[in-house]
């Protein structure tokens, strides 16, 4: 079941911070596309994630995506900005998450995985040795699968914020939904 904790919760990405990681010890950070940092339908960053990205840049954290969506979708988000990439990364598995720190040059003990997936992204992170960031999903999908794999998480996360009481509660959704989803 440790596996499957995550190490820490954010509501949405633009909570963590280059001061949060410097104290945290990471110098390294791999990034969720899909529901992390911006819904399915959106083919490109916007201007806030862009200056996200920029902060950590600029701290020296070095960002990279790894995703397990396909290269058109990928590429096209990374575009403008350049970031080293893994598309296909086959999460959890942790082949990826881990050729994508050493490409990155920095240590696994020093790196992080942020993610919406506890089944894909903390457990990912945590077979690579890193350390498992979670966010709740931006706009969730609704079918009978995901509602099957919501179920499973609950029961995960409340074990987690059993522990950690004074952690940002991400079970009530991601408060970037309704920048995302006009009326
Ligand atoms: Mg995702």
């Amino acid at each position: 079941m440790a596996l499957f904790q995550p190490d820490h919760t954010f509501l949405c990405y633009r909570d963590v911070s280059a001061k949060f990681l410097r104290e945290q010890g990471i110098d390294a950070l791999l990034l969720d596309i899909d529901n992390t940092l911006a819904p399915y339908e959106q083919p490109t960053p916007d201007a806030q994630i862009r200056a996200w990205l920029q902060s950590l840049s600029d701290a020296g954290i070095r960002v990279a995506f790894l995703s397990n969506n396909h290269a058109e979708r990928v590429e096209l988000f990374n575009k403008e900005l350049g970031l080293p990439v893994r598309y296909d990364a086959y999460k959890p598995l942790p082949r990826q998450a881990k050729l994508m720190v050493k490409r990155l040059g920095a240590e696994r003990r020093r790196a992080a995985l942020m993610g919406d997936q506890i089944f894909t992204d903390v457990l990912c992170a945590h077979l690579a040795g890193l350390r498992a960031f979670l966010v709740p999903p931006i706009v969730d999908r609704t079918d009978r699968g995901t509602r099957f794999k919501r179920k499973m998480e609950r029961k995960i996360l409340k074990r987690y914020y059993k522990k950690h009481t004074n952690a940002p509660d991400i079970r009530g959704g991601s408060p970037l939904t309704k920048e995302y989803t006009k009326a």
